[in-house]
């Protein structure tokens, strides 16, 4: 009989436990994807992002075929419908067993359970851990529940490395002939991502070239937004089109040792990969983070502000802060954004706009080509200081000085603000002035805020919340 493997994100043949498993058990093999354009939009997921799902797919329809495994992908509008096409091509198609990797997400987390009440009695349904290095809910304190702060969570982390280390899957063997190539094409609103090369080859040259090239200095350069000074791994890493066990095996390799700790070498950038295992296991084992929710349930009460003009500003990087509008012009015509600006754009429309996360998350998942739930919903909510292990309330980014502090020269700045192209490099943070005496001061809007005032008014929002509890268990009705 048939084994069955559906592909969801985790766009690869190597290191794919459900691929693998399916492969090992010595039967023939099929795959499948099933595509939900209609989802999709639900997901207010970007254009570009559906443009570099679709040439993901080819390449690995590509990968598949040269190991002679069919991809077959399906179309349907939402999840809902998944389990009624599913079950009807396994009528034309049977399979023994099932073979999937966990996703973490509320709705995929609905829509395979409603899979596995459809299809129980048809075929065995086995599910793997492939998105994480640990599996989501293997790490827990000592009473058995997710960690809600960050430092603990990573040296549980790094305890469970020591112990066990982590399973890198080859490539499955060929399972037959090589087959020729079907065309994926996926329908829906698409915007080139030609800047990133599909596939898992693609992204294996990035780690490779990251790793040989920059890692060390990671550390050191990753805040600096005009130099590649991190790996641009994220579209990659969101499709599952490269694995974190990948990335652990890269730097193993560049250092032929995994760093364990702070002033290694390699380390910063490790912990990086953690922070990004920390959203995933919080966002299975807090359901409400899916459902645009706030992690701390008393932040639920903050007064927003509702200033379209404001919101509109921000969205188009016209604020008058010229580190913001770089940041979101780059976003706009990228669909890619620096950590730090991210960091400074989150911090700059909650606590300097007073609007809601839940805008700004909803704004870059439409724009990124790397937009995943997990550290999008993690990063808003930390910058907005209604999350887990969140910045403080009093903590509010300044735009100006940290433009100084990380754009320096204003090089990024100038690439992203043609008009502040020829302001002196020591007035570029605050332009207006020398653009007046330039009789310039048309090109670039003033600030839309003072940031001063703005920050005294985001302390006063947080300070007028009630008492926060200090149980933050999760009061979701699952
Ligand atoms: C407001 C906000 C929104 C964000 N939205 C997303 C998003 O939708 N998708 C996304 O992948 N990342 C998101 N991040 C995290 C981070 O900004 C990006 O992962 C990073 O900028 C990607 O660049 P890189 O691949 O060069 O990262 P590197 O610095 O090279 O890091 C390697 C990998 O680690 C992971 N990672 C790094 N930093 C973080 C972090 N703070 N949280 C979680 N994972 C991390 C990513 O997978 C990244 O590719 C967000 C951060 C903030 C502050």
């Amino acid at each position: 009989m048939r084994h069955l493997v559906w592909f969801r994100a985790d766009l690869r043949v190597a290191d794919n436990p459900a691929l693998y498993e399916a492969t090992a058990a010595g039967c023939d093999v099929t795959a499948i994807y099933i595509d939900c354009v209609g989802q999709w939009q639900q997901h207010g997921r970007a254009p570009i992002q559906r443009d570099f799902l679709s040439h993901n797919l080819q390449a690995l329809a590509l990968q598949l075929a040269a190991l002679g495994i069919p991809l077959t992908v399906l179309s349907a509008d939402t999840f809902v419908e998944v389990p009624e096409q599913l079950a009807a091509w396994l009528e034309k198609h049977p399979c023994s067993a099932l073979y999937a990797n966990r996703e973490v997400g509320i709705d995929e987390r609905r829509r395979d359970k409603a899979v596995q009440q459809r299809l129980v009695d048809t075929l065995d349904i086995r599910v793997f851990n492939g998105d994480c290095v640990f599996n989501h809910g293997s790490l827990t304190t000592q009473s058995g529940d997710m960690y809600k702060v960050f430092t603990p969570f990573a040296k549980t982390w790094l305890a469970q490395l020591r112990a066990t280390g982590y399973r890198l899957l080859p490539v499955p063997d060929a399972q037959g002939q090589p087959l020729s190539v079907v065309e994926v094409e996926l329908e829906g609103t698409r915007v080139s991502s030609h800047a990133w090369p599909a596939g898992e080859r693609a992204g294996a040259e990035r780690l490779a070239l990251f790793s040989g090239q920059a890692l060390c200095d990671y550390g050191e350069y990753r805040d600096y937004p005009a130099i590649e000074g991190t790996s641009s791994l994220s579209p990659y890493l969101a499709l599952g089109v490269i694995s974190p066990n990948q990335c652990l095996a890269a730097i193993e390799q560049e250092l032929t040792q995994l760093p364990m700790s702070r002033g290694e070498a390699g380390f910063v950038w490790l912990n990086e990969l953690i922070w990004r295992e920390f959203y995933r296991h919080l966002l299975v084992a807090f359901p409400r983070l899916s459902m645009n929710r706030a992690f701390k349930p008393d932040t639920e009460a903050l007064q927003w502000s509702h200033d379209t003009a404001a919101f509109d500003a921000w969205c188009t990087g016209n604020t008058g802060y010229p580190i913001v509008d770089a940041a979101m012009r780059c976003l706009n015509q990228t669909g890619w954004m620096h950590n730090r600006l991210r960091m400074i754009v989150a911090s700059f429309l909650t606590k300097d706009l007073h609007i809601d996360w839940r805008q700004g998350e909803a704004y870059f998942m439409s724009r990124l080509i790397d937009g995943e739930l997990a550290a999008n919903n993690g990063g808003w909510q930390w910058a907005a200081g209604t999350g887990a292990d969140a910045a403080p309330y009093f903590r509010v980014f300044n735009p100006t000085t940290q433009g100084e502090r990380f754009d320096g020269n204003g090089d990024f700045i100038r690439r992203w603000l043609p008009e502040l192209a020829e302001v002196p490099a020591k007035k570029v943070h605050q332009p207006h002035d020398w653009l007046d005496t330039q009789q310039l001061g048309y090109l670039y809007p003033k600030p839309i805020v003072e940031h001063k005032r703005a920050r005294l008014h985001a302390i006063a929002m947080f300070a007028a919340l009630k008492d926060p509890p200090d149980d933050l268990k999760d009061q979701e009705a699952r």
